[in-house]
């Protein structure tokens, strides 16, 4: 996700390409679980319809008894605990007013017998599956889902605006198992409160005729007279999102095997945002690995933050009037493909390991894209003057502010406290590291992380000896003292 806070300030080049990686994608995508899911969406009462079948393999090194599913829609619901938007933007979220939504699962089948799964969380917000057998590591159950949703009318990833539908986090995704636990961490406020494992989506959605859809994977759509239906697959990704809009206008262009597609409505410049987001793959592609799928597509969204990252699909907030800081939002979450999809991380406990990371690249990309208006120093210097500047505010409001960033999303105070920590605080640790041991390996140790932990969930210890191994230094001292909050900047 982005958070619009920073006074931008630019700079290109075109890239060679290294060959695509989908000969490993298609390789990996043969040991995941396989999601299907079929999608009625009705415009009228702005609610859907689905069946999904989730063919689910252990790819744990644990024998498991059950298996978890995260009910994200469920924190949308009337007198939800863990709510998706702090008081601070409740009015802007909720334009007409608060609105609720819920998840109602109609029918569960294990291996093809219809079972009653048990609910967990404090917004019951986890289902749980008991398994009939033990199920070792590598082999596989079958579970089916048939169930429906309303949508709220929220600016958010689940929900929708007056120009778009945003279907995102709207079905039971399996938990993540590890470390003799189910990472069942709810629905949170603040950052992006999401951990998934890769796998491979085959997804069809029937919709009006008046609507257009943009979504994760490869699409095909035929036309019928009342209503259009869309088959996509999509391989290897860490999620599925799409949005639908009577409003959208589409520009494409193929470059280097990959369709890229700007959804938009409102944009007198549209070529721009569409040839950013190819200056943001190649760039990235370059520096870290290739981009491995066919499509990539950005979407102008009702959403409230800047933007938000899907496999091959990101948001980009309607609501961006600056066009630097919109073009700013787009190579953010495009840096977001490697930094959270190609390579997971915990994303509600480490959030500094993907969101800081990305924030900084996104900076990082001004240095080989000079046709620009805006610069990584610059940015840098800015990031430094706004954090000085929250501290000397909220010093003087709360007494005193704390300025760890080794903790749980839910663990931060206030949305500026998560804001500053996070995006800019997080931004001086990284700059600070590429000052400490140079751009090449700087550069070198993101090139070996997204190469070894592809497709893969990792902990921020793998990134840090990245970082050790790139530049023969230990680094651990350096992050201890910024991720807990003993370094101090003045
Ligand atoms: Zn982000």
């Amino acid at each position: 996700m982005k958070k619009i806070f920073l006074i931008l300030l630019v700079t290109v080049l075109c890239f060679p390409i290294f060959g695509c990686g989908t000969s490993r994608l298609l390789q990996v995508s043969k040991t995941l679980s396989n999601y299907e899911i079929s999608i009625d969406y009705n415009d009228e009462n702005k609610s859907i319809t689905n069946t999904q079948s989730v063919d689910y393999v252990n790819n744990s090194d644990a024998i498991l008894t059950q298996i978890c599913f995260h009910l994200y829609p469920t924190a949308f619901k009337e007198g939800a605990v863990n709510k998706p938007v702090s008081e601070l933007n409740t009015a802007k979220a909720y334009p007409n007013g608060v609105s609720f939504s819920n998840i109602n699962i109609t029918r569960t089948k294990l291996n093809g017998k219809d079972i009653s799964p048990t609910y967990e969380g404090e917004d019951d917000n986890i289902l749980v599956v008991q398994l009939s057998e033990r199920l070792f590591p590598t082999q596989r159950a079958c579970i089916y889902f048939e169930y429906t949703v309303a949508l709220p009318n929220i600016l958010h990833r689940f929900g929708y605006g007056d120009n778009t539908v945003n279907l995102a986090n709207f079905y039971p995704v399996a938990c993540v198992y590890e470390n003799g636990n189910w990472e069942t961490s709810p629905y949170h406020c603040n950052g992006d409160p999401f951990y998934s494992e890769m796998a491979n989506y085959k997804v069809i959605i029937n919709y009006p005729l008046t609507l257009t859809l943009a979504s994760t994977g490869n699409q095909k759509t035929t036309t019928g007279s009342n209503s259009k239906c869309t088959s996509i697959v999509a391989r290897a990704v860490r999620d599925f999102a799409c949005v639908l809009s009577d409003k959208f206008q589409v520009i494409s262009k193929k470059e280097n095997n990959i369709i890229f597609s700007y959804y938009y409505f409102d944009d007198e410049t549209p070529n721009t945002a569409l040839q950013c987001a190819i200056d943001s793959i190649n760039t990235f592609s370059n520096l870290f690995m290739d981009y491995p799928y066919e499509s990539y597509s950005i979407v102008k969204a009702d959403f409230l933050h800047g933007g938000m990252e899907y496999p091959n699909l990101v948001y980009i907030s309607s609501d961006i009037i600056n066009y630097d800081d919109y073009l700013n939002v787009i190579v953010h979450e495009t840096a977001h493909q490697w930094w959270y999809n190609l390579v997971g991380n915990n994303e509600f406990k480490n959030p500094w390991q993907d969101e800081s990371m990305t924030e900084f690249c996104t900076m990082l990309f001004y240095d080989y894209n000079k046709n620009y208006n805006l610069n990584r120093k610059d940015m840098t210097n800015a990031a430094y003057e706004n954090y000085l500047f929250f501290l000397s505010i909220y010093k003087d409001i709360l007494g005193s502010v704390d300025t760890r960033m080794n903790k749980s999303i839910n663990e931060y105070n206030t949305d500026p406290e998560y804001t500053y920590m996070v995006y800019v605080k997080g931004v001086l640790m990284y700059d600070s590291l590429y000052q400490l041991i140079g751009k090449n390996a700087f550069v070198r140790a993101l090139k070996k992380y997204a190469q070894s932990y592809c497709y893969k969930n990792v902990s921020p210890e793998h990134l840090i000896a990245c970082f050790e191994n790139a530049s023969n230094a230990n680094l651990e001292s350096f992050f201890t003292a910024w991720l807990d909050g003993k370094v101090i900047i003045n």
